[in-house]
């Protein structure tokens, strides 16, 4: 070796990788020892926030170290590889099961469902089945399968507005109100007609965390198929709440119970408590899925019917899922996830005992919740400022727009998970008054800052 190569006896911040990185921003020429390498990256995302006090997100930021341990010992599985991970490839059918289960599927042994990356593409899965299917009885009754629509909120997440763009679907949006917060089945029938593939319902809006009540909208649909005969079908979009409800709201029929209801969805690295990315979609019976979907993998040297978008994906996460299953079963959720709400709640009146705010909602649905400034409190700051104050202190607690029709309102939102203690939620609400406290000190307004960058749900 000459005496300018590196060894591992050269002090680390003396090797030379950085330098070449960042002159040439592609691949280095030459390679590096591994703990150049780890540090470099190390010190990059030793910019990136503290996820533990990122109240912004609904992903999953912390598990048990059993599970870490158990997560290292599997990252190197394909979930799409059957053959060579049968093992994985059944216990991923017995999560889905597990779920078909729990959102009481009247024949949780008929209901088909799989594993996904996250819910988006678990969306695209239930929005593909039910533009096919459409498709389908539309071509046997001799009609044109043109311009299929789906209805829904104007407040639902991002992945439907992609479903429809990427899978050449209308989207038909049920704009919200302050007197119809969510989709509720108010004006339902304007927006239906005979190519609607169905009705999407969020339980756990991402603006707000409010469930909308599925029995209500599958009621006015009741109410539609009786007027004009159109039987339109719900996907019950749960990323969060499906794996809410089923342990603080066991009463509520929101799933399987409602016969609409064909296929629901869920994020299991949301409130599934499990690292990302893992989704899970599940349709209440296999005829509701159509066959012409289906692919086939080998498996056992035989055949084995798959529905993803995805081909290679990690399958680690599956386990991690069947992990948190066999650790919490129903008790173990049902306490994490009342724990998460009590400590919702109380910053919930905690906030709405300040003068400056309104809640929006208190996190009695999912435990997630919105407030907005108090008509006439200020002129001097708005919720945005807040956010840069708390975020100066560490906490990362958005505000942003709301959906049509409510676009001038703006909110603040917590996401309660798992991790966020009372005593860590204590903290943030004292650094809320502190910051409110500094801003009501202002005699003029803050300057609009017109580069603020949006805030994706
Ligand atoms: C988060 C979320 C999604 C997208 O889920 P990912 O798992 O992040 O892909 C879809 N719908 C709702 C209601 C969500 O909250």
């Amino acid at each position: 070796m000459t005496s300018d190569e590196p060894s591992e006896v050269t002090p680390i911040f003396d090797r030379p990788l950085e330098e070449r990185i960042r002159a040439y921003k592609r691949l280095p020429e030459h390679p590096s020892l591994p703990r150049t390498a780890e540090q470099l990256v190390r010190d990059e995302i030793m910019l990136d926030g503290n996820a533990r006090l990122n109240l912004a997100t609904f992903v999953g930021t912390w598990m048990e170290p059993e599970a870490r341990a158990l997560y290292s010992d599997a990252f190197d599985k394909n979930i799409v590889d059957k053959d060579e991970y049968p093992q994985t490839a059944a216990i991923e059918e017995t999560c889905w099961r597990i779920l078909a289960d729990l959102w009481n599927a009247p024949d949780a042994a008929a209901a088909i469902g799989t594993s996904t990356i996250g819910s988006s593409e678990a969306c695209m899965l239930g929005g593909l089945a039910l533009k096919r299917r459409w498709q389908h009885a539309r071509t046997a009754a001799g009609l044109d399968t043109e311009r299929p629509n789906l209805v829904m909120s104007s407040a639902v997440q991002v992945c439907w507005e992609k479903f429809c763009n990427y899978f050449d679907v209308e989207p038909r949006f049920v704009p919200i109100s302050e007197e119809h917060p969510t989709l509720d089945g108010h004006d339902l029938a304007s927006h239906i007609d005979e190519r609607t593939i169905g009705v999407v319902a969020i339980m756990g809006v991402t603006y707000t965390g409010m469930y909308e009540p599925v029995a209500a909208i599958s009621a006015a649909l009741d109410d539609i198929h009786q007027k004009t005969g159109l039987d339109v079908p719900i996907h019950v979009d749960g990323a969060s709440g499906a794996m809410v409800a089923p342990f603080l709201q066991p009463d509520l029929a929101w799933d399987f119970r409602l016969p609409r209801v064909h296929s629901i969805n869920t994020s299991g690295h949301k409130y599934g408590l499990v690292y990302p990315g893992l989704g899970w979609v599940v349709w209440r019976n296999a005829s509701l899925l159509p066959d012409d979907l289906i692919f086939t993998v080998s498996y056992l040297g035989g055949e084995m019917p798959t529905f993803a978008l995805n081909f290679s994906r990690p399958g680690a996460q599956v386990l991690l899922q069947y992990y948190q299953f066999l650790r919490l079963g129903h008790a173990g959720y049902t306490a994490v996830q009342r724990e998460s709400q009590r400590v919702a709640l109380h910053l919930a009146h905690g906030i709405d005992a300040m003068d400056a705010f309104d809640l929006w909602n208190d996190g009695s649905d999912i435990p997630v919740f919105a407030w907005r400034l108090k008509a006439g409190h200020t002129k001097n700051w708005t919720l945005y400022d807040l956010q840069d104050r708390l975020r100066m202190h560490g906490w990362l607690v958005p505000a942003y727009a709301m959906p049509d029709d409510l676009a001038d309102v703006t909110v603040q939102r917590i996401v309660v998970r798992i991790g966020l203690s009372i005593d860590l939620a204590e903290k943030l609400l004292a650094e809320i008054r502190t910051q409110v406290r500094y801003l009501d000190r202002l005699d003029s307004p803050l300057p609009d800052d017109a580069n603020r960058s949006g805030f994706h749900h």
